[in-house]
């Protein structure tokens, strides 16, 4: 079974497209779904859930109204000013410090687990996925991403599967380096602009660090083809081989809005494009 990465510097460089569209490519797969701060591969898989299951992380102060003496101790002590005047937690303001638990005379504050988000096992067209949601205001998104990846790898030894397709999260921190770890290919899609170019270099230093192998895809490359042959020449300095260039087509966003992966939509130049980096990449 091989482990696959689809990653950039940053958001909306069509990451999810490409994920998409590996996912109506490959034979035998699970997807799995990293990006849990803005998740939106299920836009085109649209999963079916058939499992649901609570993400627990870090810890919040919760008040028993019913032992509370109204001294007032907890409200003054907390410096995130995260109890109010009712002595109501609120608990995106509670950085779960503990410090009222140990001051209130009453032994009325007791620090309880809390739930951060939620984690799928989905049904869709292409085969299973997996998938989370991070609460709002939630952190350890980091945590949530390694759950994901476990619950996908399960899965694929449980159904025999030969890939797990990662829609990874974007950016260069701890979700990506969650999304990267022990996976056997990072696939880092990039556009050409020079901001384009700089994220993808940072990510591209952070796959080094981990020794992950990576490629790159242009998407978009012929709306500043001076840039795009930059791009080409950077990777070509560090070693990191070009996968493929992927040009600018309105049926990628055509496809999006009709919940179809580009490669289900229409036959185009774009979609043979995209069929001709997996072969490659497959191979
Ligand atoms: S410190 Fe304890 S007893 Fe006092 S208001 Fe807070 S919860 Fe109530
Ligand atoms: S745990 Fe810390 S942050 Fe949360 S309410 Fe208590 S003192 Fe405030």
């Amino acid at each position: 079974m091989k482990q696959i990465v689809v990653i950039s510097g940053k958001g909306g460089t069509g990451k999810t497209v490409m994920t998409g569209a590996f996912a109506s490519l490959a034979q035998n797969k699970v997807m799995a779904d990293c990006d849990v701060d803005a998740a939106d591969l299920h836009l085109l898989l649209q999963p079916k859930i058939v499992e649901r299951h609570e993400f627990r992380s870090g810890l919040k102060a919760g008040i028993n109204k019913k032992i509370c003496q109204k001294c007032g101790k907890c409200m003054i002590a907390c410096r995130f000013q995260a109890i109010n005047q009712d002595f109501i937690v609120d608990p995106v303001s509670c950085e779960g410090c503990g410090f009222c638990s140990h001051i209130c005379p009453a032994g009325a504050i007791k620090m309880e687990e809390n739930i951060s988000g939620e984690w799928f096992i989905s049904t869709t067209r292409f085969g299973p996925m997996v998938h989370a949601r991070l609460g709002i205001a939630e952190e350890n998104s980091g945590k949530l991403v390694s759950l994901v990846r476990k619950q996908a790898k399960a899965v694929a030894e449980k159904n025999n599967c030969d890939w797990v397709i990662i829609d990874g999260a974007p950016g260069i921190g701890c979700p990506v380096i969650a999304s990267l770890s022990g996976v056997d290919q990072a696939v880092v899609v990039t556009e050409p602009t020079l901001s384009g170019l700089h994220d993808a270099l940072r990510v591209i230093d952070v796959t080094k660090h981990f020794k992950i192998p990576a490629q790159v895809i242009i998407n978009k490359y012929d709306l500043n083809t001076d840039m795009a042959r930059q791009i080409e020449e950077h990777c070509l300095k560090i070693g990191i081989p070009l996968l493929g260039k992927v040009r600018f087509d309105k049926t990628v966003v055509e496809a999006m809005v009709d919940g179809k992966t580009i490669i289900e939509y229409k036959d185009t130049p774009v979609k043979e494009e995209i069929q001709r980096i997996w072969e490659k990449l497959r191979a």
